[in-house]
């Protein structure tokens, strides 16, 4: 399945190069020339990889950024049009993934995009046939299977989605905001009690001491990582 890209660049003789390069590279691209309708895109219709320029019309690149970090951990590639425009650190405390200054090749940001692709979202573990492998586990996503070690494990679909969330952004904090939203649904009202009976469920079902996972980290006020034995330690 092609990876979907969203690209948030007002410049169009410049989002059309890009747009082009991507598609001829297989990805799926989808383009907003704001930062509104570029967030709103983001959201109805998530992307696999967004690339944001910074200076954009209506809401800036930083804003675009710090809203999404807020609800998802969505790789992102900041577009910054010349170096003293940020401070390069800023882009990436912001939260950003990588950064591409301008003008640059669109060979140079596609590379980016295979990289920060292949770093992100444990892709590196997601094979053709859409199964995601971490220590002892193994995802199916597309039969909604999951098995630890030999053993076949049935978790009902809020649990499944919650693992299949964490183990994909395996090595990355997922805050308790995006995995309510994504599973439960922006529009409900956020219920902290709900997330963590759910984790401990999916703990004692997946984790070999549920009491002390090695799995699924909590990480304290923010939210949850996944991990396994073979990720460099951070
Ligand atoms: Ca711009």
């Amino acid at each position: 399945m092609a990876h979907r890209i969203l690209l948030i660049e007002d410049e169009v003789a410049i989002s059309d190069s890009v747009r082009y390069s991507l598609e001829n590279e297989g990805f799926t691209v989808s383009v907003a020339y704001d930062g509104v309708s570029g967030l709103a895109s983001a959201r109805e219709n998530p992307a696999d990889l967004i690339i944001l320029d910074l200076m954009l019309p209506k809401l800036s690149g930083i804003d675009v950024c710090t809203a999404l970090r807020r609800e998802s951990s969505v790789p992102i590639i900041m577009l910054t049009a010349k170096t003293n425009e940020i401070d390069k650190v800023v882009g990436l405390e912001l939260g950003a993934d990588d950064y591409v200054t301008k003008p640059f090749s669109t060979r140079e940001l596609v590379a980016r995009v295979r990289a920060v692709l292949r770093r992100a979202d444990g892709l590196r573990d997601l094979d053709a046939s859409g199964t995601i492998r971490a220590g002892e586990i193994v995802v199916d996503t597309a039969r909604r299977r999951v098995t630890v070690g030999e053993k076949l494990v049935h978790l009902p679909l809020k649990q499944f989605e919650l693992l299949k969330m964490l183990i994909t952004s395996r090595g990355r904090v997922v805050t308790r905001e995006a995995l309510f939203q994504t599973i439960w649904n922006t529009d409900t009202t956020y219920d902290t009690g709900t997330l963590d009976v759910h984790i401990r469920w999916l703990r004692e079902k997946i984790e070999a001491d549920s009491s002390n996972p090695k799995y699924i980290r909590t990480i304290r006020g923010v939210g949850y990582k996944f991990t396994a034995e073979d990720d460099v330690p951070d």
